[in-house]
């Protein structure tokens, strides 16, 4: 898990401009670790905070209606 975190730690401004690249639609979703958790965002604007990636991945799965 700790080599999955640096290698987002290594391209945070792709991350960033993935969110920022807002389209309208859940066309993409991002969880990006911060200071105080994980920022999850989408590119229709939606956005969320998790206390882990896991949790930030599954708010992202359930917010796009993807969650099985
Ligand atoms: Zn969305």
């Amino acid at each position: 898990m700790d080599d999955d975190d640096s290698s987002l730690h290594e391209t945070p401004a792709e991350f960033m401009n993935a969110v920022a690249t807002l389209t309208g639609r859940c066309d993409g979703q991002s969880v990006i670790r911060g200071a105080q958790g994980y920022a999850v965002g989408c590119s229709c604007g939606w956005r969320a905070t998790a206390a882990t990636g896991v949790e930030g991945l599954r708010a992202a799965v359930a917010h796009t209606g993807d969650e099985a």
